[in-house]
C-alpha cells in the first residue's frame, strides 16, 4: 500500500467589499482569511518544541488512527459505504503521514540533538506501524467487502479502490492462510538479507599502499589528507573511500596503479555479498512466483510507470542502441589519447583507463573554470530570479510572510497564490544554509499533504526545502556554483510539484506518483539553467550587474558535459540492465543462476569487460533496496528531457507561459489521480520519445 510522503495546495479571492480589497495580503493571517473565503484552509503543521511533545504527537496520531481502523473493521457489512471505508482510510492514514512528515523534519533539522534522536526513534516506530497496516485482517475484510460490491464510483474513487486492493494482493492477503504465512516468512528472510547486503558494503575495507612514483599525477591534497601518509614513506589509499578512488582513477599516470585500484574496488565485499546476492535473487524470484508474477521485476514495476519488467528491459535496450554512435565516438577519442600517451597505436582502453583519459580530455579540450562562474550567481539574486521564472511559467505568486514558528534562525516562510485568481495554493519554508546537525544534502521535505477534509474544505499543502548552499561571509555574498543553481532549480521543482497538486484524496497527491516518475518534473527544470535567455534573466556579475555570462561560456559548459555523456549514460545503463537481468529470472532459472557471470556479462556488453575475478555487483547498494528499480533514474531523465523539449520548441522557450500552464494542469495538478503516462502524453501532445535525450547528449541528426 502506498504510505505516502508529500503535497499540498490552496485558494482565495475576495469579493467586493472584502476586508483586504485594494491592499495586497501580507501576513499569514491575511492569506488564511483569503483561503477560508475559497473553501480552503491554510494551516501550518504544529511543530513540537520538546521531545515529550513530539512523542505525544506521534502517540496521539497512531492511537486515533488505530481507533478509526477498528471502527471501520467493526462496521455492520450492510452499512459499508465508500465514504466510511476507503475515504475514512485515506483521511486517517493522511493524519499519520502528516505527523510522520513533521517527525522527519525534526530529525533532519532540529538544532537540539535530543529532539533529533527522539524523532529518529519515532520514525522507526511509525514505519513499523505502517508495515503492519497491510495485515489488519478486519480492516482488509471491510474494504474488500465494499470493493467486491462494485459500487458506482467516479474515476478517482475507483482508482483509490483499485490501488488499495492491489496493495493487499501484493502483500499476499489474497492467498490462503498457509501460503500467506510462507510469503510473510520469505519477506522477513529477504529483509534480513537486504540489511546484511548493506552492512557488508559499509564494512568492506581495502587498503592499498602505494609509493610516490606509483601515485605520480595524483593531487597533493589526497597525499596530504589525514591517515594517507605512512611511516615507511608510502601512501595508504582505501578502495572503499569513493573520493580516494575517483581521485586516483582520474589522475594517476601509471596504468598499473589505476588497474590495482580498480581491482581492489571491484572486489569489495565480494566474498560476503556474492552469496547474499545469490540468495536474494532466489528469494525474490520465489516470492514473485508465489504472488502470481513471472519474476521479481514484474512485481516491482507493477506499481511504477514501466508496469512490466519487459518494458523496462526494452527501454534500456533501446537506449543502449541509441547511444551507440556517441559511445563509439567517445571511445575512439580515448583510444587515440591512450595511443599517443603510451606510444602504442593499438593500445586498448580498459575500464581503469576511462576516468583518467576523460579527465585529461576535459582539462585539455573542454576547460571551463567553474569556480570563476560563481560571481554570476549570488544566492539572493539567483533565488529571486528562479522565483520570477516559476511564477511566470506556472501562473503563481510567492509572498514572504512572518512565520509564527521556525525550527532554526534564518528559516523563511512563503505563501503561494494562483496569480490570476489570488487563491492561496499552499506554503513553503526555506532552510537554505548549513548548520551543525542538519541534514547535509539538498531536498524537498513535504510538511503536509493536500486533500479534501471531512467538512469539504481543501486542506492546503505545505513543503520545506532543506539545503546546504555556501553561507554568505561578512564581506561576500553567498556565491553559487552553476551546479548549485541546477540543484536549486531541481529541488524547487519538487516544491512546485507539491504546491500544485490538487488531488481530492491524499493517496493520490503529487508526491505519490510512481518512483520512476517522481524525479522527472524536477529533472526537467534542470534544463532551464543551461539556457542563455533564462540565465540572462537573473545571472549577472555581482560586482557589475551589467555583465552577463558570455554565450560561448555556456556553449563550452554544454560541450564539456557532452564530451563524456555517452560513456556516463552507458554506465548507468549497465547498472540498470544488470539489475534487470538478475531480476527477470523465473524461480527455476534463479536457482541455477551465477550472478557474477550474469552481471559482469551485461556490463561487458554495455561498457567494457570487467577484469576476471571481480564482481562489482557485490558493492552496488541499490541491488538491495532499489532492486529492479535502477532503470528508473534514466527512465525519468529521458522523460524529463522529452518534456523540456516542448518548452524548447515553444515561442517563449523555457519561459513559455502556455506550455507552463499545460504542465501545471496536465501533470502537476493531477498528481496521481490518473496514470502518469497519460498525463505526460497529454502534456507532450504526442507519444513519449527518446530522441530529445539523444540530442541532449550530443547525438546530432
Ligand atoms: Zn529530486
Amino acid at each position: 500500500m502506498k504510505f505516502l510522503f508529500f503535497a499540498r495546495l490552496g485558494l482565495m479571492i475576495p469579493a467586493l467589499g472584502a476586508p483586504f480589497l485594494g491592499a495586497a495580503p501580507a501576513t499569514l493571517a491575511d492569506f488564511q482569511a483569503q483561503a477560508s473565503r475559497s473553501n480552503a484552509v491554510l494551516t501550518l503543521p504544529a511543530y513540537p518544541v520538546t521531545s515529550a511533545e513530539i512523542q505525544a504527537q506521534v502517540e496521539a496520531a497512531l492511537k486515533s488512527a488505530d481507533a478509526a481502523f477498528e471502527a471501520i473493521a467493526a462496521l455492520d457489512p450492510a452499512k459499508l459505504t465508500f465514504e466510511n471505508t476507503f475515504v475514512a482510510y485515506d483521511r486517517n492514514t493522511a493524519a499519520v503521514v502528516n505527523v510522520s512528515l513533521v517527525v522527519g523534519t525534526v530529525a533532519e533539522s532540529s538544532v537540539d540533538k535530543a529532539m533529533r534522536d527522539t524523532a529518529n526513534e519515532l520514525s522507526v516506530k511509525i514505519e513499523e506501524w505502517s508495515v503492519g497496516l497491510d495485515y489488519r485482517e478486519g480492516l482488509y475484510r471491510a474494504l474488500k467487502t465494499l470493493a467486491d460490491r462494485k459500487p458506482a464510483l467516479d474515476r478517482e474513487q475507483q482508482r483509490l479502490v483499485d490501488d488499495q486492493m492491489r496493495g493487499y494482493r501484493r502483500a499476499g492477503l489474497g492467498l490462503p492462510p498457509a501460503e500467506r504465512a510462507e510469503v510473510e516468512r520469505l519477506r522477513k528472510d529477504l529483509a534480513a538479507l537486504t540489511t546484511q547486503f548493506g552492512i557488508n558494503i559499509n564494512e568492506a575495507r581495502a587498503p592499498l599502499d602505494l609509493s610516490a612514483d606509483e601515485l605520480a599525477g595524483v593531487p597533493q591534497s589526497l597525499l596530504d589528507s589525514p591517515g594517507v601518509k605512512q611511516p615507511d614513506g608510502r601512501f595508504r589509499v582505501m578502495a572503499n573511500i569513493t573520493w580516494h578512488v575517483t581521485t586516483i582513477m582520474e589522475n594517476a599516470r601509471s596504468e598499473e596503479t589505476r588497474k590495482r585500484v580498480n581491482l581492489a574496488r571491484t572486489t569489495l565485499a565480494i566474498t560476503k555479498n556474492v552469496p547474499v546476492l545469490t540468495k536474494m535473487v532466489v528469494l525474490r524470484a520465489d516470492l514473485a512466483h508465489r504472488l502470481g508474477y513471472n519474476n521479481w521485476a514484474d512485481y516491482q514495476t507493477e506499481t511504477r510507470m514501466a508496469k512490466t519488467g519487459a518494458t523496462a528491459v526494452k527501454f534500456e535496450e533501446d537506449l543502449v542502441a541509441g547511444l551507440q554512435p556517441k559511445f563509439d565516438a567517445e571511445m575512439k577519442v580515448l583510444q587515440q589519447m591512450k595511443a599517443t600517451e603510451t606510444g602504442r597505436a593499438d593500445a586498448k582502453v580498459e575500464l581503469w583507463d576511462v576516468p583518467y583519459y576523460q579527465n585529461q580530455l576535459k582539462k585539455t579540450r573542454y576547460a571551463v573554470d567553474t569556480e570563476a562562474l560563481r560571481v554570476y550567481f549570488p544566492y539572493q539574486a539567483t533565488l529571486e530570479g528562479m522565483f520570477a521564472i516559476y511564477q511566470k511559467i506556472f501562473g503563481l505568486k510567492f509572498t514572504a510572510v512572518e512565520p509564527p514558528y521556525v525550527w532554526a534562525k534564518g528559516v523563511q516562510l512563503y505563501v503561494v497564490q494562483d496569480s490570476a485568481s489570488g487563491t492561496p495554493m499552499g506554503a513553503f519554508y526555506l532552510d537554505m544554509f548549513p548548520r551543525e546537525g542538519k541534514f547535509n544534502h539538498f531536498a524537498c521535505f513535504s510538511q503536509k499533504t493536500g486533500g479534501v477534509m471531512a467538512d469539504g474544505r481543501y486542506d492546503l499543502p505545505v513543503a520545506a526545502l532543506l539545503c546546504n548552499f555556501p553561507a554568505p561571509s561578512a564581506d561576500k555574498p553567498s556565491l553559487l556554483m552553476h551546479s548549485d543553481v541546477e540543484t536549486l532549480f531541481h529541488e524547487f521543482g519538487h516544491v512546485m510539484h507539491g504546491m500544485l497538486s490538487r488531488s481530492r484524496f491524499v493517496a493520490q497527491s503529487g508526491f505519490t506518483v510512481p518512483r520512476d516518475f517522481i524525479e522527472a518534473p524536477s529533472q526537467m527544470l534542470e534544463n532551464w539553467v543551461w539556457d542563455k535567455t533564462v540565465l540572462d534573466s537573473f545571472a549577472a556579475d555581482y560586482r557589475d550587474p551589467a555583465k552577463k555570462i558570455p554565450a560561448d561560456t555556456i556553449t563550452a559548459l554544454i560541450s564539456a558535459r557532452q564530451a563524456t555523456d555517452g560513456y556516463y549514460n552507458r554506465r548507468q545503463l549497465a547498472v540498470g540492465s544488470l539489475d534487470l537481468k538478475i531480476h527477470t529470472l523465473s524461480a527455476d532459472e534463479a536457482w541455477l543462476a551465477d550472478v557474477v557471470e550474469l552481471t559482469n556479462g551485461v556490463t561487458g556488453k554495455i561498457t567494457l569487460t570487467p577484469a576476471p575475478g571481480t564482481a562489482w555487483a557485490a558493492y552496488i547498494g541499490h541491488l538491495a533496496g532499489y532492486d529492479a528499480g535502477y532503470y528508473g533514474y534514466l527512465w525519468a531523465k529521458v522523460m524529463a528531457i522529452d518534456m523540456a523539449s516542448v518548452f524548447k520548441a515553444a515561442p517563449g522557450g523555457f519561459l513559455d507561459e502556455k506550455v507552463g500552464r499545460r504542465l501545471r494542469d496536465e501533470v502537476y495538478s493531477v498528481g496521481d489521480t490518473r496514470d502518469v503516462a497519460e498525463s505526460v502524453e497529454k502534456f507532450l501532445g504526442r507519444p513519449r520519445s527518446q530522441e530529445p535525450f539523444l540530442d541532449y547528449v550530443g547525438i546530432r541528426k
